[in-house]
């Protein structure tokens, strides 16, 4: 199998939903790729299938979930984007 040329990636400011980790996208000839660099997920149609924010209920309504940049972000401590929730704040 001819491997393609490697993908280029581009991070994103939002995180995965179901391990939080950082969600990067690129484009394939089908559309926007976007991929979790901790758990690997992957899905056609960029990060909001997969970000907390793309997160809805079983009712279809959203579930109140976002992606935001963590104020407390300390390099290898803790992440720089994570997912809180709206009655969190
Ligand atoms: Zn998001
Ligand atoms: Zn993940």
């Amino acid at each position: 199998m001819v491997r393609e040329s490697e993908p280029c990636w581009s991070l994103t400011d939002h995180v995965c939903y179901r391990c939080l980790g950082r969600i990067v996208e690129r484009q394939s000839s089908d559309g926007v790729v976007a991929r979790c660099c901790d758990c690997g997920l992957e899905v056609l149609g960029g990060y909001r299938k997969i970000c907390t924010c793309g997160l809805t209920l079983m009712s279809g309504r959203p579930a109140g979930f976002y992606c935001a940049k963590n104020d407390n972000h300390k390099p290898g401590k803790t992440q720089e984007i994570i997912g809180l929730h709206d009655e969190w704040v």
